[in-house]
């Protein structure tokens, strides 16, 4: 009944899933030594049996846990009844999760892709094409230093971070940068070309920073003021991340068009762009497209992941709360600790040196945590965290940080 299971998982080991990645798989990610192989709640265990706390969830993807059992049962529900037909058919669960979207956003209308890119891919279509058909600017964006938005050749232009953009040119055009949580530097760069302003409210891989309620705020007015549309890029800060169902509740402010992948499909791959609908009204038949886009499976899996998440909220709330003071605490004993920022459950430390040595050792105890922007440790765990583990993993981090202390 497993035949091509079983052949996959027959008679593996570290050694030769390590070697083999290194023949067959090109060499874009620099890998961590472990082959996890195993997941359930807040952990993962790799082959060698080992067990991992998780703290990073998959970069903010398993928000609701590993393998919950109603996602699991979802997935394998629909396997069975239909995995894939097409676009040019009616699909129930994107329908039913379309529903759900527009209800808990306030927007009106959504666009199925299959990651964090492609939905930005689609917001930044929208947007210059509502822009074109309405007069307004000539289809530049204007995004955030220290933003990230994705890897396809335009979303990877939208990141304004050159390391990203090194060696793929010729680059798409109509692109500027201005630095975050500056209302004054993005007044001065808008002209008549600028159609859109695009930003993460919580900007993520670029090192946890949170916008300002202020400077949030005068976004929306400049964009209300000006019609320029505004995109909220909420695919690591959406999905309860941040104690709100989207970060921008925080704020009480909706974005025109926003956009959500990563913890949406509860680890199964799905992008969505949201959007008003005057805005979404701009995607006429054939305007825009994708095969697996709102696939069967695909939503079926959301649709469980975003109904766990809504009564995941207040634990993240008070969860983030609980680790985001626990991690103040350490700030105070070590001088190298410079900062602890976030809101929620997406946290930031950042330190005084690059933090990668502090990962790999809390990968030796048994804890996944991650680094960004070379020294700023991430914290994204499952919403479902409890007390208990935020104290294990803070005690963990504070017995690194005093062997590192001693070896000074
Ligand atoms: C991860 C991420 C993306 C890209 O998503 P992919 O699924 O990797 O394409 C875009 N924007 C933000 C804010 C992200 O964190």
């Amino acid at each position: 009944m497993t035949k091509f299971f079983d052949e996959i998982y027959d008679n593996i080991d570290e050694k030769s899933i390590m070697e083999e990645d290194g023949i067959y798989i090109m060499k874009t990610y620099g890998r961590l030594p472990v082959v996890l192989i195993k997941g359930n709640g807040m952990y993962v265990e790799d082959i060698n049996g080992k067990k991992y706390l998780d703290f990073l969830a998959g970069i903010s993807v398993n928000n609701v846990g590993h393998c919950h059992p109603d996602v699991v049962e979802t997935i394998k529900k629909q396997a069975e009844t239909l995995i894939h037909t097409s676009n040019i058919y009616y699909i129930v669960p994107q329908v039913k999760l379309a529903k759900k979207l527009v209800e808990l956003s306030g927007l009106d209308r959504a666009f199925f892709s299959n990651s964090g890119a492609e939905a930005n891919e689609a917001a930044i279509k929208l947007a210059r094409r509502y822009g074109k058909n309405n007069n307004i600017g000539e289809g530049e964006i204007i995004t955030m230093e220290h933003g990230f938005h994705g890897r396809t050749l335009t979303t990877v232009t939208a990141t304004a971070k050159p390391k990203y953009q090194e060696g793929y040119g010729p680059l798409p055009k109509g692109f500027k940068y201005v630095p975050f949580n500056d209302l004054e530097a993005l007044k001065e760069n808008i002209t008549n070309k600028t159609t859109a302003i695009m930003l993460e409210p919580v900007q993520g891989e670029g090192g946890i920073h949170v916008a300002d309620k202020d400077y949030l705020k005068g976004v929306r007015e400049l964009c209300d003021d000006t019609n320029i549309v505004l995109i909220f890029d909420e695919v690591q800060c959406g999905m309860g991340r941040t104690g709100k169902m989207f970060a921008c509740e925080n704020y009480n402010i909706k974005p025109d068009i926003m956009t959500l992948a990563k913890a949406l499909g509860g680890g199964f791959p799905i992008g969505a762009t949201l959007a008003k609908e005057k805005i979404a009204d701009a995607f006429t038949p054939g305007a825009h497209g994708t095969t697996f886009g709102g696939n069967p499976l695909a939503c079926a899996s959301a649709y469980a992941s975003v109904s766990i998440i809504e009564n995941l909220l207040e634990n993240a709330q008070k969860m983030g709360e609980y680790f985001t003071n626990k991690l103040k605490a350490l700030k105070d004993k070590y001088p190298f600790i410079k900062e602890v920022r976030g809101l929620g459950l997406m946290v930031g430390m950042e330190l005084s040196f690059n933090g990668g040595d502090i990962v790999k050792k809390m990968l030796e105890k048994g804890y996944l945590i991650n680094c960004t922007s070379d020294t700023v440790l991430r914290f994204l765990p499952p919403l479902i965290v409890k007390k208990e583990h935020i104290d294990e993993l803070v005690n963990a981090l504070d017995e690194v940080f005093s062997e590192m202390n001693k070896n000074k």
